[in-house]
C-alpha cells in the first residue's frame, strides 16, 4: 500500500513536498483553500517583485542620460501593469497545478482541519465535506500580515502589504511602518513610482538585523531619493481624515500621508486547523515547532514553511517541503542532508539590491570567532561602469586558517543573482581559492567576487 500523504496548503512548502512525494511513490492529497501557488505566488513574493521590476525600469529610465541617451519620463499604465501582475500570478498558479496533477497529486479545493491524529476533514468549495485518512501529514499553511491592535486596516488608505496589488493604488505620499525587509522593499517600490515616502524606523538603523555597513548603503540611497527616515520612532496609531492618514508615533512625531502601509511582520496560519485533535503543539506565537526533519511533536505529522517559525522565505519553505517528502518516503537515511538554516541565502529587492548568506561580520565579532574579511567596491569593476551603476560592494568572509568561505554580502545591481556563487561556496565548504581560480566571464559583475576572494 502506498503511503497516504495529506498536505494542507499549496504554497512553496506544500507544493514542493507534494511533487517530490508523488515522484517517490506516495499517494498525495493536497488541500488548498485559495489558489495553488500559495501566498508566495499570489499575494506576497511574486506580485511585489513584479511591481518592483516595473518600478526599477522607471528609475532606470531616469538614469538614461548617463548612458548617452536622452532622459525619458515614462507614465504608469495602471491597467497594463495590473494585467501584467495578474498574468504572472495566473501563469505560475496554472503551471504549478498542472505539474502537480501530472504527477498524480489529488488537489482538493477547500479548508482542511484535523479530526484525529490520522484523519482530517475538508470543507470543499463545492459545498461537500470530504474525509481524508492519512499515514503522514504536512502542515504548510503559511502566514498572514500581522495587524497590531492599535490600527484597523481599511483596504483603502490604511493597507497591509497584501492590499497594495493588483496595483489599483499609486499613493501620492505614503508612510510605511516597519523597516525590515518587507518595509524597505515597499519604500523602494512606492518611491520608484513617484510617491513621497516616509519610513517609520523603530530602531536607529533600517534593516536592524543586517550588517550596519549594508544598511548604511541603503539608507544613503533612500535619503538621496528624498525618502524621510523617522528613526527611533514607534507608530502608535493611524487614523483616517479627509485628505488621507495621520500616523502618530510614541515620541510625539506625526506623519501625514495619502496612504499608510503596515509592514510589521506576520502571524502563522495555525488557527482553524483543529490541531488539538491531532495532538500537535503550537508555541506561544502560534507557530508549530519542528525538529531538524521538520517533524512536529507527533512523529508522522510535519510542518514546513512560514507556519514552522523558521526563516520566512519561499526558498526555505520549498527546501523544507523537499526534505519532508524524503523523510516521509524513508530516504533520509541515505541521501538526506539536513537543512542548515544558517546557510540560507536571502535578498532584498531594493535599489541597490542587497543579498547575503552565511556568517555575518557582526555575528563573528560577537562570538569572538577569527575571520578574514575582504571587500571590493563595484566602482573598481569594468561592467559596473558599463552599466552606469557602480554602487555597492562585495564582501567575503572566510576562515583565516583554512580559507573556507563562511559567508558574504553583496550590495549592488544583480546582488540577488551574484550571491549564488558565495551560497554555493558556503554550502559546499569551498575555499576562497576555488572562487579565485574559476575562469569567470569578462566583463561581468562576478569579477568583483573573484577579486574579493583574493
Ligand atoms: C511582501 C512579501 C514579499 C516577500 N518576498 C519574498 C521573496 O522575495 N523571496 C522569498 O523567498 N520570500 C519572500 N516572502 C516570503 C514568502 O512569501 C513566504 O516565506 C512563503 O510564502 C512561505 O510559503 P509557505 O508555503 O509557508 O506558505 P504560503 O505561500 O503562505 O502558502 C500557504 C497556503 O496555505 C493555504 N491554507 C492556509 N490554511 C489552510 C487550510 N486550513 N486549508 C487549506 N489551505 C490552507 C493558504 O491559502 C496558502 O495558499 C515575502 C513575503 C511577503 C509578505
Amino acid at each position: 500500500m502506498p503511503v497516504r500523504f495529506l498536505i494542507i496548503g499549496g504554497g512553496p512548502a506544500g507544493n514542493t513536498a507534494a511533487t517530490y512525494a508523488a515522484r517517490l511513490g506516495a499517494e498525495v492529497t493536497m488541500v488548498e483553500r485559495d489558489l495553488v501557488g500559495g501566498a508566495a505566488h499570489l499575494l506576497d513574493c511574486i506580485p511585489s517583485k513584479t511591481m518592483i521590476a516595473t518600478g526599477g525600469a522607471m528609475s532606470f529610465s531616469r538614469r538614461l542620460q548617463g548612458m548617452g541617451l536622452e532622459e525619458v519620463q515614462p507614465e504608469i499604465d495602471v491597467e497594463a501593469l495590473t494585467e501584467r501582475v495578474e498574468d504572472i500570478k495566473d501563469h505560475l498558479s496554472g503551471s504549478t497545478a498542472n505539474l502537480l496533477t501530472s504527477q498524480g497529486v489529488r488537489i482538493l479545493r477547500g479548508s482542511a482541519r484535523f479530526t484525529s491524529p490520522t484523519s482530517a476533514e475538508v470543507d470543499t468549495h463545492d459545498g461537500t465535506t470530504v474525509s481524508v485518512p492519512f499515514d503522514a501529514a504536512l502542515i504548510a499553511t503559511g502566514s498572514r500580515p500581522r495587524v497590531p491592535e492599535w490600527v484597523r486596516p481599511d483596504g483603502e488608505r490604511i493597507l497591509t502589504t497584501r492590499e497594495c496589488y493588483p496595483p489599483k493604488i499609486f499613493p501620492k505620499s505614503v508612510c510605511v511602518v516597519g523597516s525590515g525587509v518587507t518595509g524597505v522593499e515597499f519604500v523602494h517600490m512606492f518611491e520608484s513610482f513617484g510617491a513621497k515616502v516616509t519610513l517609520v524606523v523603530s530602531r536607529q538603523q533600517v534593516l536592524p538585523s543586517k550588517d550596519p555597513e549594508v544598511a548604511a548603503v541603503l539608507e544613503d540611497d533612500f535619503l538621496r531619493r528624498g525618502v524621510s527616515l523617522l528613526k527611533g520612532a514607534r507608530a502608535q496609531s493611524i487614523e483616517r481624515d479627509a485628505d488621507g492618514v495621520l500616523v502618530k508615533c510614541d515620541d510625539g512625531r506625526q506623519v501625514r500621508a495619502s496612504h499608510a502601509v503596515l509592514a510589521i511582520g506576520s502571524v502563522p496560519n495555525s488557527d482553524g486547523l483543529n490541531l488539538e485533535a491531532a495532538g500537535v503543539h503550537v508555541d506561544g506565537g502560534g507557530y508549530v515547532p519542528i525538529n531538524h526533519h521538520c517533524v512536529t511533536n507527533v512523529e508522522h505529522i510535519y510542518a514546513a514553511g512560514d507556519v514552522s517559525g523558521k526563516l520566512p522565505l519561499s526558498s526555505v519553505a520549498s527546501m523544507q517541503g523537499r526534505k519532508v517528502a524524503e523523510h516521509v518516503m524513508g530516504l533520509h537515511t541515505r541521501e538526506h542532508r539536513h537543512l542548515d538554516y544558517d546557510k540560507a541565502a536571502s535578498a532584498i529587492f531594493t535599489e541597490p539590491e542587497i543579498a547575503d548568506v552565511g556568517l555575518a561580520e557582526a555575528e563573528a565579532f560577537a562570538s569572538g570567532r577569527k575571520i578574514r574579511v575582504t571587500k571590493v567596491p563595484f566602482s573598481a569593476t569594468p561592467k559596473a561602469l558599463i552599466n552606469n551603476d557602480s554602487r555597492g560592494f562585495v564582501k567575503i568572509i572566510s576562515d583565516p586558517a583554512t580559507g573556507v568561505v563562511l559567508g558574504g554580502s553583496i550590495v549592488g545591481r544583480h546582488a540577488a543573482e551574484l550571491i549564488s556563487v558565495i551560497a554555493l561556496a558556503v554550502t559546499a565548504n569551498l575555499k576562497v581559492t576555488d572562487i579565485v581560480e574559476s575562469l569567470l566571464v569578462h566583463p561581468a559583475l562576478s569579477e568583483a567576487l573573484a577579486e574579493a576572494a583574493e
